[in-house]
């Protein structure tokens, strides 16, 4: 069969749907990486045109209102807001001028942080006014930490608003472990890191008539990376709740519904293999990506220590200049390097590298 043809730019609508269907059905997941600025964004779509792919690039609230700068001011989340679109923006652009092709997508936003959502529901909504899609391609949901119903009906009355412009909505399902972003989940009760697949079967029965979602549902997984043998992985519980979906409404599809893998950082490539075969067609990963940015960074640092003192005067010669070593090109473009390093990696995890031909190679 040949490799389905894409045309470079951010992917929403019947479109991304049609590709998330083809990652399920041929067994691979697009990596989702957190991005806080234009450096970790271009290094990201470098990566995608690297392993001729698809990059998932999403901002976290505090990604987006770092992109505004830290120095404005964040009440009512117009800085993240203004951060969020700014980025998207900046993705349109250097997507097409890179050749690739982007899903773009916001992280975690817990009940506070529904105003940034709001906010950027408008922009979508004035964006496809004007073009016919939305601004970005999906936005997430994550308000796991409530009660169950009231979780899924909040989220049912998004996803009605969101469909109208063609949005994604992706929901969570059970806590993911551990701490990003500002939100700590390190000490949660053990039975809210696993989904139960009656909360799947529920979750899919309100939203698949409104539109089209994903769901992080939890078996385990935690933010951030631990010593090995901390994580217990239960992907069996994604398996699971396809079957139970599957019988429930007697269907003939396989796997109904998206699973995304949150808490990525650190998994082992069988544990990632796995999950992907039980219909897992996103991962994200930030805190892998974070430290390969920071320790290229400190490797150069460490390297370059000698010409880093002062700005004239290094062991060459006391009157030579240290301009080079310390224009922050030089050094940032270290950690852009590695990043982009990283994610080739997660592409090859993920079994998503050349899964695609891009239009310009036909
Ligand atoms: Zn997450």
């Amino acid at each position: 069969m040949s490799k389905p043809i894409l045309e470079p730019g951010v992917l929403t609508g019947q479109k991304l749907f049609e590709v998330l269907q083809y990652a399920q059905e041929n067994d691979f997941a697009f990596p989702a990486v957190n991005v806080i600025g234009s450096n970790t964004i271009n290094a990201a779509i470098q990566a995608a045109k690297e392993a001729k792919s698809i990059i998932m690039i999403q901002f976290s609230n505090g990604g987006a209102h770092f992109n505004a700068g830290k120095f404005l001011d964040n009440s009512m989340q117009k800085a993240a807001i203004a951060g969020a679109v700014a980025g998207a923006n900046h993705v349109r652009a250097m997507a097409k001028a890179y050749g690739v092709p982007v899903i773009l997508h916001t992280d975690h936003a817990a009940r506070k942080l529904l105003p940034w959502i709001d906010g950027l529901l408008d922009a979508n909504e004035a964006y496809y006014a004007m073009h016919g899609e939305p601004l970005f391609s999906s936005h997430m949901l994550d308000l796991s930490a409530e009660d169950l119903d009231e979780n899924i009906q909040t989220c049912k009355n998004y996803l009605e608003r969101m469909a109208k412009s063609e949005l994604l909505l992706e929901i969570e399902l059970g806590v993911t472990g551990g701490e990003e972003d500002g939100v700590d989940n390190t000490g949660i009760s053990n039975d809210k890191l696993y989904t139960q697949p009656e909360h799947v079967l529920m979750a899919y029965d309100a939203l698949k008539e409104i539109g089209n979602f994903t769901i992080a549902a939890s078996f385990g997984n935690v933010h951030g990376v631990y010593k090995p043998g901390n994580v217990h992985l239960n992907p069996i519980i994604l398996k699971n709740s396809q079957e139970h979906i599957r019988k429930v409404h007697n269907l003939d599809k396989l796997q109904p519904v998206n699973f995304v893998f949150h808490g990525g950082s650190g998994s082992t490539p069988e544990e990632i293999k796995e999950a992907v075969s039980y219909g897992v067609i996103k991962m994200n990963i930030d805190t892998d990506t974070q430290w390969a940015f920071t320790s290229a960074v400190k490797q150069f640092m460490d390297d370059k220590d000698a010409y880093l003192h002062s700005q004239i005067g290094n062991p060459e010669g006391e009157d030579k200049p240290n301009k080079k070593y310390y224009d922050p090109r030089g050094w940032m473009h270290q950690g852009e390097k590695n990043f982009s390093k990283r994610l080739v990696q997660a592409f090859k995890d993920l079994n998503s590298e050349n899964q695609f031909a891009y239009f310009y190679d036909k």
